[in-house]
């Protein structure tokens, strides 16, 4: 999935853990070659290659989170969309980029994303996307999703408690084994050595998303990785924002989306989804909450 996880157990022994741990791999490693957009044996890959073609029929599992994706894209008034993905041919962040894409070349691709245009067909288990052109990926909830499905797994197999860090995304269950709770400390982009919170989570996820690992620079300005799905041009003004929530794959879209929607608009979204908080960085930073997040200042 190109991200590092890292999976805490408790057990009674480290045979039980490593074969714990074995599970949660294999799990993983399962969904990504299901979702994985890199991955030309994916049905995902398989839906893009289709695109403007043909419906393609995916695993129920797959349907179930591309019909997630497209009711996040609801939630957060497209500002979250599985379809940017086209837009990866333009906006590139391994290093290859070398100029600024014109303006043309944006408003020709942008044409191509569209959640409007994802069609789904319960009864044949089918993925169509519309356009010629179109293409989707699942980088910004794909960890999460992931993430929650190992969790569920290990607690399905009686597993008392444990984390899921994929990349600095936390998903907890159960308590610690002296009995007190995982505590996650949330650092301050702008000094990574410094923690400036540090929060208990019983069972839940925190997911951050951030413009410091992931983007090009051109004539001195910062373009992240997160694109704004209705413009075609990277989303700016924030350069972290921290989403928690009681799964992870909701957390991860939302901290992406919250990106996009900017401030005023992520936060208002957020303050109105129950058991969902959030901490915005902005470009300046300032640093802004939800309504009921209470964070104990270091
Ligand atoms: P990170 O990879 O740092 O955890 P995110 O969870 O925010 O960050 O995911 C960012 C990734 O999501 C991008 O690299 C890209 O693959 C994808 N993406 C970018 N913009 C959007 C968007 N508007 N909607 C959905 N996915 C997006
Ligand atoms: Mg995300």
């Amino acid at each position: 999935m190109g991200s590092r996880f890292e999976i805490t157990v408790t057990a009674k022994d480290s045979v039980t853990a490593n074969k714990h741990f074995d599970s949660a791999i294999t799990e993983i490693s399962r969904i990504e070659k299901l979702i994985s957009s890199w991955d030309v044996a994916s049905q995902t890959s398989e839906i893009n290659r289709n695109a403007g073609i043909k419906p393609v029929k995916v695993d129920a599992e797959l349907f179930d989170l591309i019909r997630i994706a497209i009711g996040i894209s609801k939630l957060t008034d497209g500002a979250f969309d599985i379809s940017y993905a086209s837009m990866d041919k333009i906006w590139k962040f391994d290093g290859s980029m070398t100029a600024m894409p014109s303006k043309e070349k944006i408003t020709a691709s942008i044409v191509k994303v569209g959640f409007q245009n994802i069609i789904l067909d319960e009864e044949k288990s089918t993925v169509f996307l519309k356009l010629d052109g179109m293409k989707i990926g699942f980088g910004a909830i794909g960890k999460g999703y992931a993430a929650d499905k190992a969790k569920s797994l290990l607690i399905a197999k009686g597993v008392p408690s444990g984390i899921i860090n994929a990349s600095g995304d936390m998903n907890t269950w159960g308590k610690q084994p002296d009995g007190s709770e995982w505590k996650v400390a949330i650092t301050n982009p702008l000094n990574k050595n410094k923690v400036f919170a540090i929060l208990p989570i019983t069972n839940g996820a925190v997911v951050t998303s951030g413009n410091y690992e992931k983007y090009v620079n051109f004539n001195g300005k910062r373009y992240s990785h997160i694109i704004d799905p209705r413009s075609g041009y990277p989303a700016s003004g924030i350069i972290s924002v921290t989403v928690f929530a009681p799964k992870a794959e909701l957390a991860d879209a939302l901290a992406t989306s919250v990106f996009v929607m900017g401030k005023e608009a992520g936060l208002d979204r957020i303050n109105q989804l129950p058991k969902v908080e959030c901490i915005i960085i902005d470009d300046k930073g300032n640093i802004t909450k939800s309504n009921h997040i209470e964070i104990d200042k270091l």
